[in-house]
């Protein structure tokens, strides 16, 4: 194929900025228009600093992601290349925030550690909560010796599924559904596991149907890809010991470098506030149309959408249709920033040092009327201290998802009441916040449906052929992979067959 004309970006978020960064460099005498609804760029990527109090104590708030696990290559690469290490914030894997994770099992009060060795099971098994220990400690040892159980024929299944046949369904409902409330916000019962825990689909495969022995036999991760792909400098090995990271500013620094970046860039033109109001393919002059709420009409001839799918939908000229583009439904979720002073009188700290806590689906599934629908609290001061003024603890809670599945926005949240659940959920009083912000992320997380990478597949096909031929390129959220690295790493194979 020729080097492209001139390239149109769809979406600045990070999957559309990541695009234009390398295709700016791969095709430096280019042109590329990146054009992004909102006036600021970073789509859900959202760090605010506020004054937590009347005096001078500041805080940094996420709205968006806050922690980025090192083993996504294509965010160190962007670090490296943007020269931005010295803005690190580290958690190494021995720190107290990488080690320690709790669960608050529904019916009851105070938050419970997961054990993460097997002497800890073992010990669990005395705990106050021993169902936590005697469920994970069963489980586990019976998963290996169950006989092969997936279901002939059948090329996906529910993470709820997968977790019930391996390892039964108090595991599923306990430690499966709190991970993907966790990381989706969602319902383990309706999301694909292909497409969200591949490693766990190929573990079994690898085991012979254990999940268990195929993860022993792993491969390393050196040996599944090449580290010289990536221009990582040092960065690998100065994150070797590193369990999760953001930056001190926020992961607003990383949107902002890239968008300075690509400011810079003479082949590259940035268009904030403005929408794309259709696309069109002109079969006539091989070029694309696509005309914006400012009224102009670009005409590239090649195009990467980095647009939410059912979005993409919405502009796409219905004479050339493209599928499962709304196949997906998306998660709603409601993210509360909580900031406290350290009272000096109090002896006990306002929660344990660690990660934060998940809460599982309740027993009798999600009832819309029950409390605020907490999934998990991030215990942020655990892990990102020093992004704020000594002295404070700050905590996010995300709530609703599939408690509020079907509704269009997320509802009103009722602070005093998320309190109080709060402090029943960490098993202690909770004194009055200085600072809260709540923060109603509507359709923000896609749901990828059982069988979404076959229909992933077949959307990648259309855009092989005719009329297509290559010329548009599908990424984001949507596609494949959620995580800010899925994005930074789509956003990055976006135009390797061009030119
Ligand atoms: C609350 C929350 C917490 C998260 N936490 C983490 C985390 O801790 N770690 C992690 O790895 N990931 C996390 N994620 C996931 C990750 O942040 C997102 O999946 C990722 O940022 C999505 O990037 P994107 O560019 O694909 O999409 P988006 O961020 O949705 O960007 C799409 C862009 O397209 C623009 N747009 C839409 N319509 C139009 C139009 N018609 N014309 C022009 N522009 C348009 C929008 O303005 C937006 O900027 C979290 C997500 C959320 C919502």
């Amino acid at each position: 194929m020729p080097v492209p004309g001139s390239i149109a970006v769809l979406g600045g978020g990070l999957t559309g900025l990541s695009a234009a960064f390398h295709l700016s460099r791969r095709f430096p005498t280019t042109t590329i228009t990146l054009i992004n609804k909102e006036t600021r760029f970073g789509g859900w990527v959202r760090s605010e600093r506020v004054k937590a109090d009347h005096q001078d104590a500041e805080v940094l708030l996420e709205a968006g992601p806050r922690t980025l696990r090192p083993n996504a290559r294509s965010v160190l690469e962007l670090i490296h290349l943007l020269d931005l290490t010295p803005s690190l914030l580290t958690v190494p894997k021995s720190a107290p925030a990488a080690k320690n994770r709790f669960l608050y099992i529904p019916g009851s009060q105070g938050i419970h550690r997961i054990p993460s060795s097997p002497l800890e099971v073992i010990s669990s098994l005395l705990a106050p909560n021993a169902h936590l220990g005697r469920t994970l400690l069963s489980s586990l040892l019976r998963e290996p010796l169950k006989q092969r159980n997936r279901p002939l024929g059948i090329d996906d299944e529910s993470v709820d599924d997968f977790f019930t046949r391996r390892f039964g369904a108090e595991f599923a409902r306990l430690f499966g559904s709190a991970l993907v409330h966790g990381i989706y916000a969602a319902d383990s019962r309706k999301l694909s596991l292909r497409a969200t825990f591949p490693s766990m689909w190929d573990a079994e495969e690898r085991g012979r149907g254990s999940a268990l022995l195929g993860f022993l036999r792993a491969p390393t991760p050196s040996q599944l890809t090449e580290n010289t792909s990536y221009d990582l400098g040092d960065l690998q090995e100065k994150m070797r010991d590193v369990s999760v990271f953001t930056f001190k500013n926020g992961m607003g620094t990383l949107v902002n470098t890239l968008v300075s970046y690509l400011r810079k860039q003479p082949n590259v033109h940035m268009y904030s506030g403005v929408r794309i109001m259709s696309l069109r393919l002109n079969s006539r002059n091989n070029r694309f149309e696509v005309t914006t709420s400012s009224q102009e009409t670009l005409l590239p001839t090649h195009v990467v959408s980095a647009l939410p799918l059912p979005e993409l939908r919405q502009v796409l000229s219905p004479a050339t249709p493209l599928p499962h583009l709304t196949t997906n439904t998306y998660s709603s979720v409601t993210v509360v920033n909580l900031v406290f002073g350290l009272s000096p009188s109090s002896s006990l700290p306002l929660h344990p040092d660690g990660f934060g806590y998940l809460v599982p689906r309740p027993r009798d599934g999600y009832v819309a009327s029950r409390g605020s629908g907490i999934l998990g609290c991030v215990f942020d001061s655990s892990s990102t201290a020093a992004q704020d003024t000594p002295g404070l603890v700050k905590m996010t809670v995300m709530l609703g998802g599939p408690y509020i599945c079907g509704s269009v926005s997320p509802p009103q949240v009722d602070v005093p009441n998320l309190l109080s659940e709060l402090a029943h959920q960490l098993g202690r009083p909770l004194p009055s916040p200085l600072f809260v912000k709540v923060h109603s992320n509507t359709r923000c997380i896609p749901l990828y449906a059982v069988g979404h990478l076959q229909r992933m597949e077949e959307l990648k096909r259309t855009l092989a052929s005719e009329p297509w031929n290559g010329r548009l390129e599908v990424v984001g959220a949507g596609v494949l992979g959620v995580s800010v690295g899925d994005c930074v790493e789509a956003g990055r194979s976006v135009g390797r067959t061009w030119g």
